[in-house]
C-alpha cells in the first residue's frame, strides 16, 4: 500500500463548505440590523453588510459545525421564529418547554468553563439581549462541547439556565441600543466604525478583515 498526499479533495472539501455557508447565510441576511451585530465587532458587521470578504477556510468549517449541530439537534417544531424588538432583529433558537427561550452553542471550549460559569461575554451580551426581546427573565442553554474538558469523552453536551432581574437585562438592552447608535451613525457616514474600537479583545484575532489593505490593515500580532 502507498499513501499519498492528496491536497485537491481537501480543497475541493474547503470549497463546498464555503458554497454551502454563503447558501445557508443568504435566507437569513436581510437588511436589518440583527442583534449579534451589535455583540460583536461593529466594524466587522459594517463590512459584512458594506464590503464583504469571503468566509475564511477555519470559518467555513466552524460555521458548518454549528449550523450542523443546529440543523441535527433541534426538532423543526421546537424552532423559535424571529422576532424584531425596537428595531433590531433576534432569532433565538428554540423553545425549550413550551415557553423557555433557549440557545444553543457548539463550542471547542472545555466543559470545565460551563461548570465554572464562565462564559465569553459575548454570549451572556446575547441572552440577556434575547430575554429582554421576549419579555423574559430566564433563558435555556444547550452546549455542545466538542472537546469535551480535552479529555475523554468527548463530545459532551451541558445545559444551564439563565436567571436574571430586570434591572440587568434594561443595563445590557441599554449598552447594545448606545452600540446601535454608533452602528447606524457609520451607514450614514458611509465610515465603518474605528477598528478595534468596538470589537472585543480575541476578535481581531481571527477575523478576516483584519489584515485586509482595505479594511482594517492591522498588524495582527502572531
Ligand atoms: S479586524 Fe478587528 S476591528 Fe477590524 S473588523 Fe475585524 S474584529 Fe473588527
Amino acid at each position: 500500500m502507498n499513501i499519498v498526499d492528496y491536497q485537491e479533495i481537501a480543497d475541493e472539501s474547503y470549497r463546498w463548505l464555503i458554497e454551502n455557508a454563503r447558501g445557508i447565510n443568504e435566507p437569513a441576511r436581510t437588511a436589518g440590523i440583527h442583534m449579534t451585530e451589535l455583540v460583536y465587532c461593529l466594524t466587522s458587521g459594517y463590512y459584512d453588510k458594506i464590503m464583504p470578504l469571503p468566509v475564511t477556510q477555519e470559518q467555513a468549517i466552524l460555521m458548518a459545525l454549528g449550523i450542523g449541530f443546529e440543523k441535527s439537534l433541534i426538532p423543526e417544531e421546537k424552532r423559535a421564529k424571529p422576532g424584531t424588538c425596537e428595531g433590531v432583529e433576534y432569532s433565538p433558537d428554540f423553545w425549550f418547554t413550551g415557553d423557555l427561550p433557549s440557545e444553543l452553542k457548539t463550542t471547542r471550549m472545555s466543559t470545565k468553563k460551563t461548570y465554572t460559569r464562565d462564559f465569553p461575554e459575548s454570549w451572556i451580551q446575547q441572552i440577556k439581549g434575547y430575554c429582554y426581546a421576549e419579555g423574559k427573565l430566564e433563558y435555556g442553554l444547550s452546549i455542545v462541547h466538542m472537546m469535551g474538558g480535552y479529555n475523554p469523552p468527548f463530545p459532551k453536551i451541558l445545559g444551564v439556565k439563565f436567571i436574571f432581574d430586570q434591572k440587568e437585562l434594561q443595563e445590557n438592552w441599554d449598552y447594545l441600543m448606545w452600540r446601535k447608535t454608533v452602528y447606524i451613525q457609520g451607514f450614514a457616514d458611509q465610515r465603518a466604525p474605528t477598528p478595534t474600537k468596538w470589537a472585543m479583545d480575541w476578535e481581531c484575532k481571527y477575523c478576516r478583515y483584519a489584515t485586509s489593505m482595505i479594511h482594517c490593515n492591522l498588524r495582527i500580532a502572531k
